[in-house]
């Protein structure tokens, strides 16, 4: 069972939601982590397989999936925010197996 993360109760039902709307968008948030990262994070098509193969997905709540899916939406809080980026064990896994070679890492 999930457990709390300590959200602010509105963020937390928004996040359960999963609808999100356009002035909760921040599009250069997109831009920079494809920057930083050397990425294509847009060409993301929520297969799955990163999370198929993250050994953290399994024992927490953490999925990296949902996070590709923050970026490209430009949900830069809902991204950062997030305590469950620091179950990442930087294995590249992920990065190995996507078939848009995203690297999600
Ligand atoms: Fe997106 Fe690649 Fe993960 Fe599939 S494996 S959900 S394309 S990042
Ligand atoms: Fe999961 Fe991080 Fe490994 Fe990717 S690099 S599979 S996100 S633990």
């Amino acid at each position: 069972m999930a457990r709390s993360k300590g959200y602010p109760e509105a963020l937390e039902k928004k996040l359960h939601d999963q609808r999100f709307y356009r002035e909760d968008s921040t599009p250069d948030f997109t831009k920079r982590v494809e920057g930083i990262s050397r990425t294509i994070a847009h060409m993301c098509y929520q297969c799955g397989t990163c999370t198929g193969s993250c050994p953290s997905a399994p024992r927490s709540t953490y999925r990296i999936r949902k996070f590709m899916r923050r970026a490209v939406l430009g949900l830069e809080n809902e991204a950062l925010n997030d305590p469950d980026l620091w179950l990442c064990t930087t294995c590249y896994s992920c990065t190995d197996r996507c078939p848009r070679d995203i690297a999600p890492t």
